[in-house]
């Protein structure tokens, strides 16, 4: 599949021409018997790696749509369970409930997902466990202690009200205080 390895392929490498070299050709550049051999210095090994690293990540989106195209059902899935999961962590007063109404949007996706693919026993499986990985969510988030800084500065305003208050009361002995 790949060329001889070769200065004048090293070369069309380097310069980005003729026919697009492969991970494992780019890394094959990279031994350090090629890099010696070729006399690869460090800024031509320095921009193979970058290739390689370019090289890697086409590979990763080819394996990806792929993979799309052989389970379409899959992308969506992911979505709607990640969309879930955000809704439950945006519902301050989530308890927890296997169905809460913060994520039912989702629940129905799910529901119309699996009727698409109903004849397809790899999609219900996977709808299945997208509508798992999302009750669990909802049974098991935690939310972050931060959100008692958040609660807290949400009741800001009645604490510096008070102060404001006892201020008038302690300080000032003639004025603001209290009727009765
Ligand atoms: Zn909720």
């Amino acid at each position: 599949m790949s060329e001889p390895m070769s200065f004048s392929r090293l070369a069309e490498i380097l310069n980005n021409v003729g026919q697009p070299a492969t991970q494992a050709e780019i890394q094959a550049y990279l031994s350090p018997e090629s890099i010696q051999r070729f006399h690869i210095n460090s800024l031509a090994e320095s921009r193979l790696r970058d290739l390689l690293l370019e090289a890697m990540s086409q590979e990763e989106k080819w394996k990806q749509s792929l993979a799309n195209l052989l389970r379409p059902w899959q992308a969506e899935i992911d979505a709607i369970v990640a969309a879930a999961q955000l809704a439950i962590m945006n519902h301050v007063a989530h308890a927890k409930e296997p169905r809460c109404a913060c994520f039912r949007e989702q629940r129905e996706s799910l529901w119309e997902v699996q009727d698409r693919y109903r004849s397809d026993r790899e999609a219900l499986r996977a709808t299945e466990l997208g509508w798992d990985a999302m009750q669990k969510f909802s049974e098991t988030y935690e939310r972050p202690k931060d959100d008692a800084t958040a609660e807290a500065l949400a009741a800001l305003p009645d604490l510096v009200a008070d102060s404001v208050e006892s201020l008038l009361q302690n300080s000032l002995p003639f004025v603001g205080r209290r009727r009765g």
